[in-house]
C-alpha cells in the first residue's frame, strides 16, 4: 500500500476506460506546499497508458480551466481544491472523446424542461447569475434548480437566500470554464450523482502487486 500513500488520497475512479483497453484510471489528490493538487494516474502497463494519462490531464486543463504545477499535477489558480468540482472535471475528461479536440463547455444550453437557453454569467470575483432567455411562467423555477445544480455538483454557495438565481464559488475567484462544465450537467443533478456512484462502485483500482 505505500505506493498508494506515496501519491496522494484517491478521490476519484473510472474503473474502465472505454477510450483505453478498459484500464483503470485514477485521481489523487495530494497536499504540497503550494496547495491542493491532484494527479492522475493508471497502475496499468499497456503501452500507450501513459499517453493517455497525458491526454486526460490535457482535456482537465481545458474543461477544468486548471493548471500544472511544476512537479506536473493539476490545481486550480485559486489555491483551492474544488474537490467536488475537480472530479467532475475528470470524468469528464475520460468522456471526452479523444479523436476529437477537447474544447471547453459553452456557457449556455438548452434546457429542455423550460424549452429555453440557460447562460451562466460571470459577474467577477467568483460569483454567477443564471439568466433564462424565455419569461414563460415556471422558468424562474427551472433556473433556481439550475442554480441549485450548480451547488450540489461544485460545492458552490448561494449569494443571496432571496436571490436564487446566483451563485458564487467560495473562493472568490472567476472559474468560467469549471462553471460552464458543471452547467451541462446542473439541469439534472440526480442522474450526474447517479452515474458518480455507480462508476465508483465499479470497481477498485488495484496496484500491480495486487493484480498478480
Ligand atoms: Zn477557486
Amino acid at each position: 500500500m505505500g505506493q498508494i500513500v506515496d501519491i496522494g488520497r484517491r478521490i476519484e475512479l473510472v474503473p474502465m476506460d472505454s477510450y483505453f483497453h478498459d484500464i483503470a484510471i485514477a485521481l489523487y489528490q495530494q497536499q504540497p506546499a503550494i496547495g491542493p493538487s491532484f494527479l492522475v494516474h493508471t497502475y496499468s502497463r499497456i503501452e500507450g497508458a501513459s499517453q493517455r494519462i497525458q491526454f486526460v490531464v490535457d482535456a482537465m486543463r481545458t474543461l477544468g480551466g486548471m493548471e500544472l504545477t511544476k512537479s506536473g499535477l493539476l490545481r486550480f489558480p485559486c489555491g483551492t481544491d474544488h474537490q467536488l468540482g475537480c472530479k467532475r472535471v475528470f470524468l469528464e475528461a475520460c468522456k471526452s472523446d479523444p479523436m476529437q479536440l477537447v474544447e471547453s463547455r459553452s456557457d449556455t444550453i438548452f434546457d429542455k424542461k423550460s424549452n429555453c437557453d440557460m447562460t451562466v454569467l460571470s459577474y467577477g470575483n467568483g460569483r454567477y447569475h443564471v439568466t433564462a432567455n424565455s419569461d414563460e411562467s415556471g422558468t424562474e423555477r427551472r433556473v433556481s434548480a439550475i442554480t441549485g445544480g450548480l451547488i450540489k455538483l461544485g460545492d458552490m454557495i448561494a449569494v443571496d437566500e432571496e436571490k436564487s438565481d446566483q451563485v458564487a464559488f467560495s473562493c472568490g475567484c472567476s472559474h468560467d470554464a469549471l462553471v460552464g462544465l458543471l452547467l451541462v450537467r446542473a439541469p439534472n443533478v440526480r442522474a450526474a450523482v447517479r452515474e458518480q456512484q455507480m462508476t465508483a462502485s465499479r470497481g477498485v483500482l488495484s496496484s500491480p502487486s495486487q493484480q498478480e
